[in-house]
Parts: C-alpha cells; structure tokens; sequence
C-alpha cells in the first residue's frame, strides 16, 4: 500500500470516478484538488462538506501545482491540460492506476469492446454464488476508490475497466485479466487508428507476471493475430484447444496443464446469444483457475439474468417480441445482436455515428432484416448506405418508430432497437434510450 499522506494530487473532471479518487485521497491523507472544464455544476456538496479544494468551468494553473494528476475518461488525452501537464513533466495516472495501490484483493480486471459489463456482473455473480466475496466496480455501479479499501486480502473485486481508463496506468498488475475482443470503437478517440485502440486495450496485460492470467478470446481477429507477452496465457474458444477454455459438443471445457474437465453444459447458461457464450468463457477460465466447484459454477450460469438494455427483452405483443439492446454502440454489438435472432428482425439504429462502417452487419441486414428503420444524427448515412439492400425509412422519433415497427411486424418477429451508435444526440444516455424506448413498448 503506498503512503500519499501530504501529496498534492489534482483530479482532472468532477466525475463520478473522479469525485471518488477525491474522498479516498483525502481520507489517505493526502491533499487533493479537482478542476472541471465543464460549467454545468455550480457547486459539489460531497467536496465542500470534506473541505475539498476544486474549481469548475475552467482549469486553472493551480492544476500543475501537484505530485501527479489524476484523470478521468472523459478527458480526451490530446486536451491541452493534459499535454501540458505532460510537457511539463507531471505524472499523469487513471483513477483504477490510483484506486489499485491500495488493494489488497485480487483484482479480476475485465476489458474489450463488446461485454465489459456483461461479463464484470456475471463473474461477480459467479464469484459470490460460489461462496468467495467479490464486488463489482469500474465502469459500472461504484468506482473502484469507492471500494478498494474494502477489499480484503482473500476477496475480490471484479472491475470493467475502459481502454481509457488504461490509457493511464502505470503499475496497475491485476492476478486475472480478461480480454473479451477487439473491434473497432472509439476510433474518434484515437486518431481513427484501430491499433492505437487495441494497443491500449492490451495495456491490461503490461505489468502482469507469470502468477498472473491473462484469459483472451482467440477466435477474436485481431487477438488470434498477436504475439502476447506477459503473464499466464489462458485463450479461449468455441472450438477445442489444446490450452484454455473452449466448447465441446454441448458442453465447456478447460484443460490447463495435466487438467482437463467438463466444467457444465452450455445451455446452463441462462442469457443468450453466442457472444453471451463467450462471456461466459471467460468467467470459466477464472473459476476453474480458483478450483471452483463445476455444480455451483453451473448454478451461477444458470441463475444470472444478464443486465438491463443488453438484448433485453421488454415485451412481448401478439408474439411480437420487443427487445431493447439500447447498449449497443457500436456494429460488431450489433452484428451480435442480429445473430441472435432466427426470425425476421425489423431493426432500429442510428444516434450519433463514431465513424461506424456497416458492412461487418451488411449480410446479416440482407438476410434476417425485414425493414431499418434509421434515426438520429446518423439517419442519412444509415439511409444511403442499406436503401439499396432493404427498406429503410427515416424516423424523426424513436417513438415514430417504434409505433410504425408494431404495425408492421407479425407473430413471432422481433422489433430490436440495437442502434450501433452513441445517443447523444437524442438521449442523455444509452440508459435514457433504453428507459424511453421500454417506455414506448409499454404504452403500446
Ligand atoms: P460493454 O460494457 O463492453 O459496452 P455490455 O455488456 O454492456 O458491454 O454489452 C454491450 C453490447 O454488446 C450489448 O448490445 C450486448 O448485447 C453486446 N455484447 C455483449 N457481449 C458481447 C461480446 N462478447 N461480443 C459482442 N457483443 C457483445
């Protein structure tokens, strides 16, 4: 555990990770100031009753007047205060970097593009159903300096960590890390460069030693592809290896070493979807490797109910099915999506476009979809680019529609808003998508 009593630390955005990494500096002793581009708040209660120092609307020099920074995600790492700050020398670390000096469980730490929180709830899930103690953090729900202190030497805590997040770390080493794929997203973050994007997924592998995993999808394109350096080198595939996890016939396999066990059936997995097998994969790797027990790991897989605007089914109308995949943001969730579904799929998508290329999903669309139905910011690309493969009409509502989708579709079709695109041009979030559009099928 590092010692930062008397450290001047400055926490770049009053974010939630951020406001956090603030109270467990302070409570460390340490003097930490936070320091907001954004003019929204006018004053942080959860600051001012600690006596936490910070500004908001602007960042001031008082910012380089620290032993290191802290950032959060949502600082673009070419904004002019960090590259100040790094011109200047200052060391500049991510609130997981931070959160983990002071953990003394094992940390699960769980990236990639598609599935972080998917997988993060079901390992947790898995971990505690199993009789460990784990928590979930990152990401979703709490963050990591939220807990850390917590965490006890033989527990655990599972993160979902963010290729941004791991722009940042310096010593972050966690015992089991999970790399579920690599496709393209994000690409407006890194100069439209796919392998400035996978290099800092990979970061999650760069401190781990041969006591440590390293569990990575081997079908992935990218990951079959690379030459990994660090740690234990666990793959796994839904095809039989020699080494990793993989799927036989109807059931999971690990073979590790001189072991090899049939860990459960396949179909004990209660979420669906293939991608949803892999996921699963992953969690199998870390729960074979603590020496978990094949009945109560089948169980966990059977009792997880997935997580909410993940193919979440809303409702289901004259055998209509409603499905909400408001978190898909980017085409290769939506190529999974689409996989998904045996029967025709009237498909919603659009929202804000981070350069999306749709021909991963332009077969799948030609196949299984019976109409698009193109909204948001990115209707026109949509538009042009399927008009010529199937009917697209462009909706100047979600609402619009999702009530025009309910009069065309039939008895056991599905109406999927799986959008490929960020929702802020219409939506706060991917949640307020996702809560708006139940809203609509409810009101059906
Ligand atoms: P993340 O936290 O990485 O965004 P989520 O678990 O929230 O991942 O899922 C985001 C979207 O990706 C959802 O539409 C979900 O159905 C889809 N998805 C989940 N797991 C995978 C996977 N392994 N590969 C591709 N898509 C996936």
């Amino acid at each position: 555990m590092k010692n930062i009593t008397n450290k001047h630390i400055t926490i770049l955005g009053a974010v939630r990770s951020g406001i956090a990494a603030a109270k467990l500096a302070h409570k460390l002793n340490a003097i930490p100031f936070v320091s907001d581009f954004s003019d929204k708040m006018k004053k942080i209660d959860e600051l001012d009753q600690l006596g936490i120092n910070y500004e908001l609307g602007g960042h001031s020099d008082k910012v380089f007047d620290c032993d290191f920074i802290i950032t959060s995600p949502g600082v673009p790492s070419n904004s002019k205060i960090l590259i100040d700050a790094i011109t200047k020398g200052i060391k500049v670390i991510s609130e997981i970097e931070f959160a983990s000096w002071f953990c003394k469980g094992n940390i699960v730490a769980i990236t990639g593009s598609n599935g972080k929180t998917t997988t993060t709830e079901l390992c947790n899930h898995t971990l505690n159903t199993c009789g460990l103690k784990s928590y979930s953090a990152g990401n979703i729900g709490l963050a990591f300096s939220e807990i850390t202190l917590d965490v006890k030497e033989n527990e655990f805590v599972v993160l979902e960590v963010s290729s941004f997040q791991l722009d940042y770390i310096d010593e972050f080493k966690p015992k089991y890390a999970i790399l579920l794929n690599v496709t393209p997203d994000h690409l407006d973050r890194y100069d439209n460069d796919f392998n400035k994007y996978a290099k800092s997924k990979l970061k999650i592998n760069q401190n781990q030693n041969d006591d440590d995993y390293f569990i990575y999808n081997i079908d992935d394109e990218y990951l079959s592809k690379i030459k990994i350096e660090n740690g234990t080198k666990i793959p796994f595939s839904s095809s039989p290896l020699n080494e990793g996890v993989f799927i036989d016939g109807e059931m999971f396999v690990m073979k590790h070493g001189n072991m090899i066990e049939s860990i459960c059936r396949t179909d004990s997995l209660q979420i669906k979807g293939e991608h949803n097998l892999y996921n699963a994969m992953s969690v199998l790797a870390v729960a074979k490797l603590l020496n978990l027990d094949n009945e109560a790991i089948q169980k966990a897989l059977a009792s997880f109910k997935g997580v909410e605007h993940r193919l979440e089914l809303v409702r289901t109308i004259n055998g209509i099915n409603f499905i909400n995949d408001s978190k898909a943001t980017n085409v290769d969730s939506v190529w999974f999506a689409l996989r998904s579904f045996k029967t025709p799929i009237i498909l919603i998508l659009g929202g804000k476009d981070k350069g999306n290329d749709y021909s991963r999903i332009k077969e799948l669309v030609s196949e299984n979809v019976k109409k698009i139905y193109a909204i948001g910011s990115s209707a026109d690309k949509i538009f042009n680019y399927f008009q010529s493969i199937v009917e697209v009409q462009k909706a100047d509502s979600l609402e619009f529609a999702v009530n025009d989708a309910y009069k065309i579709a039939r008895d056991g079709e599905v109406v999927l808003l799986s959008p490929a695109c960020a929702s802020f041009d219409m939506f706060n979030n991917y949640e307020h998508r996702g809560y708006i559009f139940k809203q609509i099928v409810m009101q059906l």
